[in-house]
């Protein structure tokens, strides 16, 4: 049938329920994925994209969940997270500052900054991460850069792998 409303359906329902009936943090018709598909650099996390430049929108809303004692990639970019702690208790590496984080703190991570979450090996480590959903590819530490980076002895134990 021929409309002079040209505003395309909606692809993303209004609401989408928290299943609070779910043991980990989850809602309707999002799915869980591996945190990334491929590699070794990184331990028992997953990924749920909430939010998806709908509708023109120009960013992404994920959420992660880290195992207890599982870690992201260590790795930087020029884009910018914008996060959001939303469960359990962990740490994050920023640029050369290790901090302790837990429900409802606020992590800034600026362009070309190393960073690498870990949650706390009794605690699992969920947050909400917001990104550009045009953005460059995460660039891992060379050889050279890791060395540098373990200079300091404070994160040379605390990244992994
Ligand atoms: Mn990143």
């Amino acid at each position: 049938m021929p409309s002079s409303d040209q505003t395309a359906p909606p692809d993303t329902p209004p609401v989408r329920r928290f299943r609070a009936d779910e043991p980990g943090f989850r809602w309707e018709d999002v799915p869980l994925h591996a945190y990334k598909s491929d590699g070794t650099h990184f331990q028992a996390i997953t990924r749920q994209i909430l939010f998806d430049g709908d509708d023109g929108l120009l960013s992404q809303l994920r959420y992660f969940e880290i195992e207890p004692a599982g870690f992201s990639s260590l790795e930087r970019h020029q884009h910018v997270h914008a996060v959001l702690v939303l469960r359990g208790q962990g740490q994050v590496l920023v640029g050369e500052q290790i901090h302790d984080i837990a429900p409802f703190d606020l992590v800034h991570v600026p362009p070309n900054t190393w960073h690498q979450f870990r949650a706390a090996d009794d605690a699992a480590l969920g947050f909400l991460c917001l990104v550009d959903c045009e953005r460059d590819r995460p660039r891992r530490p060379t050889a050279e850069e890791r060395k540098r980076l373990a200079q300091n002895p404070a994160i040379a134990a605390f990244i992994r792998p």
